[in-house]
């Protein structure tokens, strides 16, 4: 996609993996058959494939400010051991070729911010240099949410054997033993102007980015929202969500708060055009994406 201002700041999509992975009605257990259909026409075309599968994309996006090159979220990693999700298995994408095409090598990166630490947003946290999981980006800190971190730390100390214990031990801890790992509060200010918000349901600690310079505003929202199906239905939660309820009202909340505000919303898994406003449409929302994005 072009690059995006907000600002003084510029962001790109760092996009990895898109395609069809799952059935709608598989991936939103309370989505009837009416409301897919209605879903069907009344969404843009490329949203949802002919056999009822959600098209998604797999991307992070690249923050520019004036004094930093920041990453928020890293998708989903090469040689990772995700037998239960077979086309992530074993992945071999060209993110790092994509991320240079963007205008920046991996040690360019400072900060790594990760707004929760499922298995396709921390992928590329590490990669894997002669049998070993070693830090990607060798001269980043990686700004991870105390609430978030210390949820998957005790249920990895438990035994969990979810995929995301499996990131957690090869994408999380290599970076936490090389010192990389800054803890951070859940309304931490990263940059100037440039905000974390607690957004918890998805997952147990999930953080929002939130982005403010010179009028303009933008939000890298994660998993809050993962289709377009959630703003004809804002009540639809996903099987990936790990408290439905709270993740239901955390996303109505979203919703709401940026409705015809003029914010940015960046979501992590939008087919293009991802980069889009909220707007207000009869009793619901619409989408108003940007061209090209
Ligand atoms: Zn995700």
């Amino acid at each position: 996609m072009p690059t995006v201002t907000i600002g003084d700041h510029a962001i790109d999509k760092i996009v990895e993996i898109a395609g069809p992975f799952m059935h709608a009605q598989d991936f939103f257990p309370d989505l009837t058959a009416d409301m897919l259909e209605t879903c069907r026409r009344e969404l843009p075309a490329g949203q949802i494939a002919a056999n009822g599968f959600l098209n998604m994309s797999y991307h992070c996006f690249l923050l520019r400010t004036p004094g930093r090159t920041i990453l928020i979220d890293t998708c989903c990693g090469n040689d990772k051991e995700r037998v239960s999700r077979p086309e992530f298995h074993h992945l071999r994408s060209g993110f790092l070729a994509t991320l240079a095409a963007a205008g920046v090598q991996p040690e360019q990166v400072d900060l790594v911010m990760c707004t929760h630490l499922h298995w396709d947003h921390v992928g590329w946290n590490t990669r894997l240099i002669d049998g070993s999981w070693v830090p990607t980006f060798a001269n980043a800190k990686y700004v991870i949410g105390r609430t978030e971190y210390e949820y998957w730390d005790a249920a990895h100390r438990r035994g969990d054997t979810s995929i995301h214990s499996d990131s957690f031990a090869d994408s999380v801890l290599p970076v936490k033993r090389a010192e990389q790992v800054v803890l951070v509060e859940d309304d931490h200010e990263l940059d100037a102007g440039i905000v974390l918000e607690p957004c918890f349901g998805h997952s147990a600690g999930h953080l929002v980015v939130n982005i403010a310079s010179r009028g303009a505003r933008a939000v890298v929202t994660g998993d809050v929202l993962h289709h377009q199906i959630q703003l004809r239905f804002p009540s639809m939660s996903t099987r990936a969500d790990t408290d439905r309820e709270r993740a239901r009202q955390t996303r109505t909340a979203l919703i709401e708060k940026h409705a015809g505000t003029g914010t940015l919303l960046l979501p992590a898994h939008f087919v293009p055009p991802s980069v889009g406003r909220i707007e207000r449409a009869g009793e619901g929302f619409r989408y108003a994406p940007l061209a090209g994005t």
